[in-house]
């Protein structure tokens, strides 16, 4: 079984007869007092006190983005990097699921997500193309 941490959900998965399965999936509550560290909900990146965030975005916009064909690189990479450390082989399968169940997480959400300035840009392409 592998386990793979996209930003607030962490998956299980294994690979079966029929290929890969999701096993289990976690979602991870982040608090959200003010004194808490902030990260970008997209790339993980920190960003700081809840009241130093620049760009705050809502869900809907996301979804936008993401119909438009957004896809978090940053995270996608960093998720790569970490079967690859794994020692993953082929990484490209799970990848797929990385990238599906991140769509659903985007899906379901319906808390306004916390952007760093890069992804934020990335983000705005996007829904530009409207
Ligand atoms: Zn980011």
């Amino acid at each position: 079984m592998t386990r793979i941490d996209v930003p607030s959900e962490t998956l299980v998965v294994e690979i079966g007869k029929d290929g890969l399965n999701i096993v289990e999936t976690f979602m991870q509550m982040s608090g959200m007092d003010d004194s808490a560290q902030v990260i970008c909900d997209i790339c993980s990146k920190p960003l700081g006190k809840m009241k130093d965030v620049k760009h705050i975005e809502s869900p809907e916009t996301i979804t936008i983005a993401v119909r438009n064909g957004f896809k978090p690189e940053q995270m996608l990479k960093a998720t790569e990097d970490m079967l690859k450390g794994q020692g993953e082989k082929n990484p490209d399968d799970l990848m797929e699921i990385v990238f599906e169940s991140w769509k659903s997480i985007v899906d379901k959400s319906e808390t306004p997500w916390a952007l760093c300035e890069d992804c934020y840009k990335s983000i705005q392409i996007y829904i530009k193309k409207r």
